[in-house]
């Protein structure tokens, strides 16, 4: 009996080495895959802006520029913009690396969430305007102070929000609440947008990752933003999760520790 019950539990102990193996497997297989989609993404993004500019160049070595100035002007203006662009790009990816790497370098200080969250809103009234979403603010009295990194509670608003715009399918409804909490002090970004389906819910939060359906193939993105913003948020202590209903639109909820 001993021994029947020492082969049983081999058994057990390889099926579930063998699972486990099988598991991590697939798991670097799904990183590779994504990894290999941002990549392509990203060359696609990068050789555009280099071969406009190639070809605003080559015109302008074809005609007397002097002789037609208006025409000069144009292809000058395109490559500004195109490198402008670039330039954008390039620092996304050298930001990505950096994030990569788990470098993330902190400032804490004491942070009025109100006037942070104005600040951001301001920056992205022109974005709002271009798409005509419906932006509200909800907050009581105080200014929500908690113990954060300025620029980079910054930048999760900006992908939050960018999201929200980019996920809509038109006129954008979105809205930031704050709202103290027993446990902390609880910002919500609320859109209307296409939603997020169950099964990918939690993974929106893995780096590389985008929803493999739907409409969001024409949407830009690296599946980078939420990865970030999980890690900065995690970095502060604080907590986000996502409630969110195909069709309806999503809610990022994060909790910050109450400062002190
Ligand atoms: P990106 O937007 O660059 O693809 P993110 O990491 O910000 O990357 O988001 C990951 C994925 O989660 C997106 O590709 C999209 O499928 C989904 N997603 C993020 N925010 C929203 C939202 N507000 N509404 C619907 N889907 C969203």
């Amino acid at each position: 009996v001993p021994q029947i019950l020492f082969s049983v539990f081999l058994l057990g102990l390889t099926t579930v080495a063998f699972v486990l193996v099988f598991r991590s497997l697939r798991a670097q297989q799904k990183l590779t895959a994504m990894k290999n989609d941002f990549i392509s993404n990203i060359t696609h993004e990068l050789k555009t802006p280099i071969s406009t500019v190639s070809v605003a160049i080559e015109a302008l070595s074809h005609f007397d520029a002097l002789k037609d100035p208006e025409r000069t002007r144009e292809y000058l203006a395109i490559s500004k913009t195109e490198l402008n662009r670039l330039n954008l790009l390039v620092d996304k990816v050298l930001k990505t690396a950096l994030f990569d790497q788990q470098r993330i370098a902190y400032h804490f200080e004491t942070l009025p969430l109100v006037p942070l969250i104005q600040e951001v809103l301001d920056s992205l009234r022109v974005q709002f305007e271009k798409t005509e979403a419906d932006v509200r603010f909800q907050h009581g009295t105080g200014a929500f102070s908690v113990s954060g990194d300025r620029v980079h509670l910054m930048n999760v608003l900006y992908n939050l929000l960018d999201n929200a715009l980019k996920y809509s399918r038109s006129r954008p409804n979105i809205c930031l609440s704050l709202t103290d909490m027993p446990h902390g002090i609880r910002l919500q970004v609320q859109d209307q947008g296409i939603g997020i389906e169950p099964e990918y819910q939690l993974q929106v939060f893995e780096k590389f990752f985008r929803v493999p359906t739907g409409d969001v193939h024409n949407v830009k993105g690296y599946g980078l933003g939420l990865s970030y913003v999980h890690q900065i948020i995690t970095g502060h202590g604080g907590t986000i999760r996502l409630d969110s209903e195909p069709g309806r639109g999503s809610t990022f909820e994060i909790t910050f520790p109450y400062h002190g």
